[in-house]
């Protein structure tokens, strides 16, 4: 069932103890062969607001469980994905699953939630051919009608690298999914080689701070400033602020005090399984800090 295929333990799948090319090609040979709907699964990772524990919305991981290779880690296949061009319908694939999964929770929060439950967005990943590929928008209006789901509720994460091609069609082609009043965010922001013009120039509601900026949180005054910084800066451009990759206690103190509103990480939850996921959206706060006072609605 779909509950235990969700508690199986899987191996991490080391590429490095195979021989890189030989390798890569038995891995392109198995994506090929494999029919995404049965091959693929999709992982959510809740987004919190740092303060209270609240989901704000989930991010959407795509997984690929091998009968031989254990659990395949998206950086194992994303980028082979990519050079074939077959990321284009897998990535069709996960944002179908992701937007039945939103429409779900949507039903649960009005079935089961309390006045103070907002229905999660959902955040989904996509990669520069992908959005680069003249089908994506169709691909979105197809995804919003077949599956109900608010545009509100939905949230493209794009890197960086999409923005480098200063580009009039980029900017066309983000404006008309904004039009629709979708989301956008920067994913792994601060990694890029970009401008920070292009905060000004692209119609962008958030920023995803890398983890690797989080990791470094509280370990220097330099590092504490430059999140700091990142954070103000987003104030100003009235972006939302997501930190990534939130581990301890003491980093979620600092983005607090920094100004930070939203979090995620395994601090609060590994990406969980639709089910799990489902549960969680009704489940009390995740990782409350002590000592914080309760808020009214939760008496
Ligand atoms: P990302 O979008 O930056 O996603 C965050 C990654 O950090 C995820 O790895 C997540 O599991 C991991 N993570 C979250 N919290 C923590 C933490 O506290 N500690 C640590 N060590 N890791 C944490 P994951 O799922 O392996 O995904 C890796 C990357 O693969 C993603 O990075 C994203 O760029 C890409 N990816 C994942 N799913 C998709 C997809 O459906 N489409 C595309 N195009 N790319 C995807
Ligand atoms: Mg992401
Ligand atoms: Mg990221
Ligand atoms: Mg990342």
């Amino acid at each position: 069932s779909a509950k235990t295929a969700g508690k199986r333990q899987w191996r991490r799948y080391h590429p490095e103890l195979q021989s890189g090319m030989a390798e890569r090609a038995r891995l392109q040979a198995g994506l090929d062969s494999s029919s995404i709907e049965t091959s693929f699964m999709v992982l959510y990772q809740p987004i919190v607001e740092l303060t209270s524990g609240r989901i704000a919305g989930f991010e959407a991981l795509v997984r690929w469980p091998h009968s031989t290779r254990g659990m395949v880690l998206p950086e194992q296949f994303i980028t082979l994905a990519e050079e074939s061009g077959q990321i284009v319908p897998l990535g069709a694939w996960v944002l179908g699953q992701a937007a039945a999964e939103t429409v779900r929770w949507e039903d649960s929060v009005l079935r089961g939630g309390t006045a103070d439950r907002n229905a999660p967005y959902v955040s989904v990943n996509v990669s520069p051919r992908q959005f680069r590929d003249e089908e994506f928008y169709n691909v979105i209006r197809r995804t919003l009608d077949l599956s109900g789901i608010e545009p509100s509720s939905l949230v493209l994460e794009l890197t960086e690298s999409v923005l480098m091609y200063n580009d009039e069609r980029i900017l066309a082609e983000m404006s008309s999914l904004t039009d629709l009043g979708i989301r956008i965010a920067i994913d792994d922001f601060g990694t890029g080689y970009s401008s920070l013009s292009y905060l000004r120039e692209f119609p962008i509601s958030i920023l995803k701070i890398d983890k690797s900026f989080v990791d470094e949180l509280g370990r220097s005054p330099e590092q504490y400033a430059l999140v700091e910084g990142i954070t103000h800066l987003a104030d100003t451009l009235g972006l939302t602020v997501i930190a990534e990759g939130v581990e301890d206690v003491r980093q979620q103190e600092s983005l607090i005090s920094m100004g930070c509103r939203f979090g995620q990480g395994y601090l609060f939850a590994e990406p969980v399984g639709a089910e799990e996921a489902e549960h969680l959206v009704l489940a009390p706060p995740l990782g409350r800090l002590a000592g914080l006072p309760a808020t009214p609605a939760e008496g």
